[in-house]
């Protein structure tokens, strides 16, 4: 959270949230609607950590049935049929995503052919095998 050496924007937005702007504020997760657009939500770790891998364990259980629920909810509206999640901030300060209710005809939310030329750009079979094999084996490890 805030302290008076560094204002951090996100924890302010947190802060000044409007309770009829936020779906639910748990012990790790803040979710909000986004500039009043319809199936727009931003999840918002509410604690700063270093990324995804920073995330503590019980925020990252959290996060799956979070998501799982919200979406369900905004298929429940009737006005979308899928969801996307979406991960911001890279070098923010809190891990932090946007769910964006779907509807048929929609355009895609993300341009893909920049990441698609990315993958490209940066292939490496001999390293991302041996990626692969090392976290198979973290995560039979636990
Ligand atoms: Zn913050």
């Amino acid at each position: 959270m805030n302290d008076a050496a560094y204002a951090c924007h996100i924890c302010t937005s947190l802060e000044q949230a409007l309770p009829e702007n936020t779906v639910i504020r748990t012990a790790n997760w803040c979710v909000t609607g986004v500039k009043d657009s319809p199936g727009h939500l931003m999840v918002t770790a509410v604690t700063h950590d270093a990324g995804i891998a920073g995330l503590s364990p019980e925020a990252a259980a959290d996060l799956g049935p979070l998501i799982q629920k919200l979406s369900a909810g905004l298929l429940a509206s009737g006005a979308f049929t899928r969801t996307s999640f979406i991960h911001l901030g890279d070098a923010a300060p809190h891990t932090h995503f946007m769910l964006i209710g779907r509807a048929p005809g929609d355009l895609p939310v993300v341009d893909a052919k920049p990441l698609g030329a990315r993958v490209v750009a940066l292939q490496d079979a001999e390293r991302a095998r041996t990626e692969i094999a090392e976290l198979r084996t973290l995560l039979t490890l636990g």
